[in-house]
Formats: C-alpha cells, sequence, structure tokens
C-alpha cells in the first residue's frame, strides 16, 4: 500500500516519482489532489488513466510562487492580480492564456490554462521539492465523491497511483471556486471562496454555473461529485418513517430522527464547517451501503452556494 504520512522523507520520495513522470495523491486545503508534472504530457495522461477521466477535462495546475505561475501563464489581466492579492495562497482558482510550455492534454486544447497557489503546506512542500508546477484534480475516479482524507484516495483510487501522502484530513472540503476572465470576469464554480468576498474585492462578476455541459469544466457536468447510493435532496418534514429505516439521513444543524443512520454536517449550523464535512459525511454513509441518501437543503448564501450545486449534481446521477 503506496500510503505514507508527510514526513520529510516521505516527500522526497514523492518528488522522486512526480519527477520520473509518476502519479501522487497528496493533500490541498480543498481536497486531496492526484499530481503530475504538468509540463509532462506523459505523466498527466496517467492522471486521466488512473481517475478514467475524459481527455476533454482540462486539469488545475498548482504553482508554488510567481516564478512558476509565469512559466505557465501569460501576464494576467488586472482583475486576476488584484485576486491573487487578496486570496493567493488559497481555494481560488484563475483561468487565464496559457504558455507554450503547458501541453495541450492539461489543458483539453484551450488556449487558457485553469491555475492555482495552494496553501496547505504539504501541498507546497511537494511542489518545492519537485521544481515543477503540478497538474492536479482531484483523487477520485471520474463523476464520483471528491476525497477529503487519505483513507478515501486509498480506497477509491489505490494500486492505481505511485505513493498517497496523508496529511489528514482537508479543510475546506469543497473544491476551488474557478474564475475566468474573458470576455468578462465570471465564476465557473461555485467554492471554497464565496462569490461574495470575490465581489468584496473586484465588484460585481457574472457566474455561469449553468449545466450546459459544454465540458469546459466538469464539475459543472450536470451529474458529478456522486456517491453510489441515490442522493436525494429532501425536506425531512415530508419523508414519511417508513421511508427513513432502510436509508441515510444527513441534516444541516441536527441529525434526522428515525433514519438508520443520520449525522449533521454542522450543530452550530456553520456553512464552512457543513462544506468541509459534506464529502466526508457521503463518503461515510455511502460506505454504509444504505438505500439511498436524504439530504437536508443548506441556506443557499455563502458558502452554502457551493455545497447546494454539489449536492444538486450528486442527486441528477
Ligand atoms: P478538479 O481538478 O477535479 O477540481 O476540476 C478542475 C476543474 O477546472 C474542472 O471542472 C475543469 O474543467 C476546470 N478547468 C480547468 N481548466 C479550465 C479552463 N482552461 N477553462 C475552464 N475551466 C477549466
Ligand atoms: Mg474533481
Amino acid at each position: 500500500m503506496p500510503l505514507v504520512s508527510a514526513s520529510s522523507d516521505a516527500l522526497d520520495a514523492a518528488a522522486a516519482h512526480l519527477r520520473r513522470g509518476g502519479i501522487v495523491a497528496f493533500p490541498t486545503e480543498t481536497v486531496y489532489g492526484l499530481g503530475a508534472n504538468a509540463l509532462d504530457v506523459r505523466a498527466v495522461a496517467r492522471i486521466f488513466e488512473a481517475k478514467g477521466r475524459p481527455e476533454f477535462d482540462p486539469l488545475i495546475v498548482h504553482v508554488l510562487d510567481a516564478t512558476m505561475l509565469a512559466r505557465v501563464a501569460l501576464p494576467l489581466p488586472p482583475a486576476a492580480l488584484r485576486l491573487i492579492e487578496r486570496f493567493w495562497p488559497g481555494p481560488l482558482t484563475l483561468v487565464v492564456r496559457k504558455t507554450e510550455a503547458v501541453p495541450h492534454l492539461v489543458t483539453a486544447g484551450l488556449p487558457t490554462v485553469a491555475v492555482r497557489m495552494p496553501a496547505h503546506p504539504v501541498a507546497r512542500a511537494l511542489i518545492a521539492r519537485t521544481g515543477v508546477p503540478l497538474a492536479a484534480p482531484s483523487a477520485n475516479p471520474f463523476g464520483y465523491l471528491s476525497p477529503t482524507r487519505a483513507e478515501h484516495v486509498v480506497r477509491m483510487l489505490g494500486e492505481r497511483v505511485d505513493m498517497i501522502v496523508n496529511g489528514g484530513p482537508t479543510e475546506h472540503g469543497v473544491e476551488s471556486t474557478i474564475v475566468a476572465f474573458e470576455p468578462t470576469v465570471t465564476i465557473l464554480r461555485a467554492g471554497a471562496i464565496a462569490r461574495e468576498a470575490i465581489e468584496a474585492a473586484i465588484g460585481p462578476v457574472a457566474s455561469d454555473l449553468g449545466d450546459d455541459a459544454a465540458p469546459l469544466s466538469p464539475g459543472r457536468l450536470p451529474q458529478h461529485y456522486a456517491p453510489s447510493a441515490p442522493i436525494r435532496i429532501v425536506d425531512f418534514e415530508s419523508v414519511p418513517p417508513h421511508e427513513r429505516a432502510a436509508a441515510a439521513g444527513v441534516g444541516f444543524a441536527v441529525a434526522p430522527p428515525g433514519y438508520r443512520v443520520a449525522r449533521a454536517l454542522s450543530t452550530q449550523g456553520s456553512l464552512r464547517e457543513a462544506a468541509a464535512r459534506l464529502f466526508d459525511v457521503l463518503h461515510e454513509l455511502d460506505a454504509l451501503t444504505p438505500a439511498r441518501i436524504d439530504v437536508e437543503a443548506v441556506p443557499a448564501e455563502g458558502l452554502g452556494v457551493a455545497i447546494m450545486d454539489r449536492l444538486r449534481r450528486a442527486e441528477r446521477r
């Protein structure tokens, strides 16, 4: 089992794998990523193979600093610079014009690259030791729940990867917010940074989280992020007892009564905590093979927008 805890020796070994064209799962502050040298097309191809991810799906490139950013991105528009100043390192991904150095496989042939500077110390140490930008989508099979713990990666990808670096549970638990700048500043994926925070930094932005299924952003495919058990977004008042007995129930602030197994996302009623726990709770309940997972809607404000977006896509699978 290639699972190691994030010691200095383990990071050296992981970086050696990456420099040789290997693929390594590692923690970021959003979810666990499956990384490869973003400038090595054969290494990147191994990510798609391990995930069973369609090749039209472009990857996020993770950089350590401004020097590394300049290797993959052309000079940025002013709004991007302001967002970087405010939110990097952190869970914000920018879609910007790419340099020649970025293989087309990384961007699915697009002239733009999605780039992010992670804050997680293990992710940063790994990029620093490898010395190249790392292309890293979430470390899960395509379309399945995103991993928020190393154990999730072990279960879902196990021997398909060269190494899994364990850095404990991730902080945010939902993916990065994705912002594009052309033709106008637009949020392409709701994520760990709320729209309100972005607008506070750069003023009003458009949002296009659409289900148009243009495969620009597969995190936007209508059916994504799903567990094996069917998910249903419910109002618990309307679920009769006999429907609860075989199912799992997930409440926002209170675990619903009468279910075979039930959890609350945040007993404090905190959307931040709920976002951080969402995939974790769904993984845990899914492993118990309930007939169905009933989830209560959370308030659709701030991080609640990202939570509801993931739930709706999971529901449709
Ligand atoms: P993941 O790495 O699994 O969090 O998914 C990365 C997301 O970023 C996917 O939904 C990608 O389609 C999206 N993305 C990556 N590159 C681009 C790009 N050049 N333009 C628009 N979206 C992108
Ligand atoms: Mg993903």
